[in-house]
């Protein structure tokens, strides 16, 4: 219900929180040419309210997620990669934009617009020769919203039914329209078959991790005790479903494979039923594991720090395409193909509203009460801390 509230929620965005990376190393090996095989197709994967350490490949030994695993094996884990927010509709822009909730503007889900000025990854691979679809799992990611640039489709859940009530906001926040992973999945294939002839960006989106846990049959009999991670479970079998499109339409080998959360999941730590208030790990630390077999070595690790914000930086330099021209975030291409670590400036998070301040000062990742003097894009931060010295969970 929290999440609920916070999704369509008026915001205030009142701190930043900083992390740095620890255990740094430089190194400068540029990414290789690809030796003119022609351009690799991308399918990026977002994950709702996924934790990392709910996962097989992350250490959760009770996870059921053995198509995420196996793509794990398959390509790079990162073992500390972070949203930028807690919340669905600013994590998702500035992963798509590699701009920071403060460039892009969207500070919370529902009452934000991704503008028109800036530039998505789907509008920046569109001006390259891509063809580019989506398919998204919940009506918080309304094309309508913004995120629909650059995409030829959009496969999205309809417009929540307003008959009888005044207010529209009042009628999102009765439900959000959404779909389930399986239904997802379909369109993903219809689009993969849709742009085999490549070269193709396609974003899929899941939901379903969301609350309320309801995960579909045989999972809510399996995971009765523990219905979130039965949401996971569905949403893994629909993962599976693309990645097995994708060998079957022969491109596996030219595309690259990135599954990465928007944010995590509170489950009750510190108090927070779900997310979108506090930055705690628990809805901060998110999965990011990446499959690219021409260059990226099998069953390794990233150990760097990298933020939402780094993932299109990154993507389009090991697709050897031109950065897209405002973005914030840092590429960590060179080092995932060199196996180093690379070196980079802070990571930020943003929460909204003023409750998540008290925690802070009582045992999170930062020091000091945050303020917006410290958001990025305004001015730059003034007392970082190391992800080392924090307490752990
Ligand atoms: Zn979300």
């Amino acid at each position: 219900m929290t999440a609920v509230r916070r999704t369509f929620g008026t915001s205030i965005v009142s701190g930043a929180l900083t992390l740095v990376a620890f255990g740094c190393s430089k190194q400068a090996t540029p990414v290789s040419s690809g030796g003119g095989r022609g351009r690799p197709n991308l399918v990026l994967i977002t994950m709702d309210t996924t934790r990392a350490d709910h996962l097989g490949c992350y250490g959760d030994r009770d996870a059921a997620t053995p198509r995420l695993d196996a793509l794990a094996r398959d390509g790079v884990v990162f073992d500390h990669a972070f949203a930028v927010a807690p919340l669905t509709f600013p994590s998702h822009a500035s992963m798509l934009t590699g701009r920071y909730p403060p460039a892009t503007g969207v500070r919370d889900n529902g009452d934000f617009r991704l503008p028109e000025a800036e530039t998505t990854l789907a509008e920046h691979l569109r001006a390259q020769g891509y063809r580019a679809r989506a398919s998204v799992g919940s009506f918080v990611l309304a094309g309508e919203l913004g995120l629909a640039q650059g995409f030829e489709a959009y496969a999205e859940p309809p417009a929540p039914r307003l008959a009888g009530v005044a207010d529209p906001a009042v009628a999102r926040l009765e439900r959000i329209p959404q779909r389930p992973a399986a239904r997802v999945a379909d369109e993903a294939l219809t689009a993969i078959d849709a742009m085999k002839s490549g070269p193709f960006f396609l974003w899929v989106h899941f939901f379903d991790p969301h609350s309320p846990y309801t995960p579909p049959p045989p999972y809510a009999e399996a995971f009765k005790s523990r219905p979130y991670d039965g949401e996971i479970a569905s949403m893994d079998a629909a993962i599976g479903r693309i990645v097995d499109g994708l060998s079957a339409a022969g491109v596996t080998d030219r595309t690259i494979v990135a599954a990465i959360a928007d944010h995590g999941e509170s489950l009750g730590e510190h108090g927070e039923a779900t997310h979108g208030i506090y930055l705690y790990d628990a809805t901060l630390h998110v999965p990011l594991i990446v499959r690219y077999p021409a260059k990226l070595r099998a069953g390794s690790r990233y150990a760097g720090l990298v933020s939402g914000v780094d993932l299109a930086p990154t993507l389009l330099e090991l697709m050897e395409l031109p950065p897209l021209p405002a973005a914030q975030g840092s590429s960590v291409a060179s080092a995932l193909v060199a196996g180093s670590v690379a070196e980079r400036e802070p990571v930020y998070a943003l929460g909204i509203g003023e409750v998540h301040r008290g925690p802070r000062a009582g045992g999170l990742r930062g020091r000091g009460r945050p303020g917006r003097d410290e958001e990025p894009g305004e001015r730059a931060p003034r007392r970082p801390c190391r992800l080392a010295e924090a307490p752990r969970r």
